[in-house]
């Protein structure tokens, strides 16, 4: 799931001050889950603002909605109507960037506002706490690796390690909270009876899969009977 971070209060704040009729939209998927963006977070969010406007002395409406994704037409089509008809004047999404980005490309000249910063693809490591996984490389190379990614869980992305700061299955970078992940390949590899495998040493990636110097797409026209 794609992970995020509620922004400041004082920062949204700061970016609707001078329009008066607000929607605050979240997403149903994986922002809700993070405890980021859903349906909770938005009703905070707009009672928080509500709050903080009528102690200033100023007068505004602050609307609420959550859809099930924001990054899919038929699920945001709703949103993109009611900002018509009702007349709104400034949009903060709750969603990741994804969304932010899906929906500041269909409201014209509404203003879309972030309410929350996107920081990694990750899981739930335990209750509240969640951890970088992936990060989206284009090429995934962990057939060689256990199934457990050294580009997003290494501190130094390192394709054959571990480096030379691994200790008591630690990572030097961040000890306290971060495992070395080549000590977590090497036991993983044991167990499933594959360690000589870690002698062929993984080539340097090409990293064209992960920036292609454009925007990546990609096309599955054929499986909607499209092509
Ligand atoms: S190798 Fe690439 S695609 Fe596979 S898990 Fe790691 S970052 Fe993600
Ligand atoms: S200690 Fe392990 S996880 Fe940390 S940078 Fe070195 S190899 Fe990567």
């Amino acid at each position: 799931m794609i992970v995020a971070d509620p922004k400041p209060f004082a920062e949204i704040k700061g970016y609707i001050e001078k329009y008066e009729k607000i929607l605050i939209v979240g997403c149903g998927t994986c922002v809700t889950v993070c405890l980021a963006g859903g349906e909770a977070e938005v009703q905070m969010l707009a009672s928080g603002m509500r709050i903080a406007f009528g102690k200033d002395g100023i007068r505004k409406t602050i609307l609420e909605d959550t859809v099930q994704r924001q990054c899919d037409e038929e699920f945001v089509i709703p949103v993109l109507d009611r900002v018509r008809e009702e007349g709104i004047d400034a949009v903060v999404t709750l969603a990741c960037g994804v969304g932010a980005n899906f929906l500041a490309d269909r409201l014209g000249n509404v203003p879309v506002f972030p309410g929350v910063d996107t920081t990694h693809y990750g899981a739930a490591a335990e209750n509240g706490v969640w951890s970088e996984m992936c990060a989206g490389c284009g090429k995934c190379i962990v057939a060689y690796t256990g199934g457990i990614c050294p580009i997003a869980r290494c501190s130094k992305h390192l394709l054959n390690g571990p480096c030379g700061g691994s200790s008591n299955g630690r990572c030097e970078v961040k000890p306290a909270t971060t495992a070395c992940v080549w000590q977590l390949i090497y036991d993983r590899m044991k167990n499933l009876g594959r360690l000589d495998e870690l002698a062929n040493l993984l080539p340097a990636k090409d990293w064209r899969t992960a920036s292609d110097g454009g925007v990546r797409r990609t096309v599955r026209e054929h499986l909607y009977g499209l092509k």
